[in-house]
């Protein structure tokens, strides 16, 4: 990792900011920039605000099919998540967590509290891009891939899909996973590209099923389980969407998270073949006379860049040409890390410490 440099110049509302990506990390360095009067724009190529923390709306059902629940160890970021729960978006979950092996199934406690956004993962990325689109110095626009930076004399400028040009803005901040930041900058910023390089990402598999009834109970496991952690090659572990708060009146369904080597191995598969391994993979955990209920729905979804390969030793990353990364991956691979990462480039880029 390249050595901090200081910081180019300390924005204020006199500075203008791009901000690439809508997911935790770009929410959160956007809510501390703005706070600071700095006008910021920030882009997100999907149609939602979220990224990892997406959920899939389907007609019968919400899944969570990337980040399932999160911890907190960090005092800001704690009260952070209590601010969140005030304004109803977070919630205590899993509260019931098991481990499963071809032995059987145990429970799997930690005494670590987690929490998930309710009604779904992605209101809490939700509710900071309303709140954030309503500030009068920032805006978000969706469904906008930048594909170009381009520097001139007034300062970069974005070219998104449509061919479109953003800006001039003094600053551009990259919140992508490092492979999709290091496609824009790296022709401008060797010392970043570098740091990108340097930061592998790990694909993962996720796939849904829709059940038309509730899974049949089973023997010394509590009915309503939510979650179940799997020593299996195939499936890391499974959640059950409509036990996590908001969504009780939802029909049975489960998120299905493959292991990390497995969806390397099989990042390049076609989603139905996916989505059948790992309900084969899950049924092979539960008891050899369990009925499974019919299935109104299976699908699976390809997280490219869900995690880093190992962790990093920085929280965000900038250089004396006005461009910044932030996101999990230079930190950690966890909720908190984006979030942390995020807030804290916001922080040291208008001159506060954290
Ligand atoms: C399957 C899975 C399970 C997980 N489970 C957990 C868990 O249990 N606990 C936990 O704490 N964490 C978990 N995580 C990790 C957590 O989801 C991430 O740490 C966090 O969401 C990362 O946020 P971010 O803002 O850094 O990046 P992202 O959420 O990836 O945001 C980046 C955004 O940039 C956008 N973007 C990229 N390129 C462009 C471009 N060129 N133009 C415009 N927009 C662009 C993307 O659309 C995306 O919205 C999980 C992740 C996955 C994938």
């Amino acid at each position: 990792m390249p050595e901090q440099l200081p910081v180019p110049l300390t924005l204020s509302d006199a500075h203008s900011v791009a901000i690439i990506g809508a997911g935790l990390s770009g929410l959160a360095c956007g809510h501390q920039l703005a706070g600071q009067g700095v006008k910021v724009s920030l882009f997100d190529k999907a149609r939602g605000a979220g990224g990892r923390m997406s959920s899939k709306r389907r007609p019968l059902a919400t899944l969570d099919l990337g980040a399932q629940a999160f911890t907190v160890r960090h005092d800001r970021f704690a009260n952070k998540v209590a601010e969140w729960q005030s304004a109803g978006c977070v919630a205590t979950w899993p509260t019931s967590r098991y481990q499963a092996s071809a032995s059987g199934w145990q429970t799997h406690d930690d005494d670590q509290l987690r929490y998930t956004g309710t009604p779904r993962m992605s209101s809490i990325t939700r509710h900071l891009a309303d709140t954030l689109d309503a500030l009068p110095n920032a805006a978000i626009t969706l469904e906008t891939h930048i594909i170009a930076l381009n520097k001139t004399v007034a300062g970069w400028q974005l070219q998104d899909h449509h061919g479109t040009i953003h800006g001039p803005f003094d600053m551009v901040v990259i919140s992508a996973p490092p492979p999709q930041a290091n496609a824009l900058l790296a022709e401008w910023e060797p010392t970043l590209a570098a740091a990108c390089e340097a930061n592998p990402q790990r694909g993962c598999w996720s796939a849904w099923v829709i059940f038309e009834q509730p899974l049949p109970p089973m023997a010394k496991v509590a009915s309503a389980w939510h979650t179940v952690h799997a020593q299996h090659p195939v499936l890391r572990l499974a959640s059950r969407n409509h036990t996590k708060p908001g969504r009780e009146h939802q029909p049975e369904s489960i998120s299905l998270l493959a292991q990390l080597d497995w969806s390397d191995d099989h990042i390049e598969s076609d989603s139905e073949s996916v989505a059948q391994q790992l309900l084969e993979a899950f049924v092979s955990l539960l008891p050899g006379n369990t009925n499974l209920p019919n299935i109104i729905e299976l699908g699976a979804h390809r997280w490219r860049y869900a995690q880093p390969a190992q962790a990093g030793n920085q929280s965000y990353l900038y250089s004396t040409r006005g461009l910044a990364l932030c996101g999990d991956s230079f930190k950690g691979s966890r909720v908190e890390d984006a979030w942390l990462s995020g807030d804290e480039l916001g922080r040291a880029l208008t001159g506060r410490s954290f």
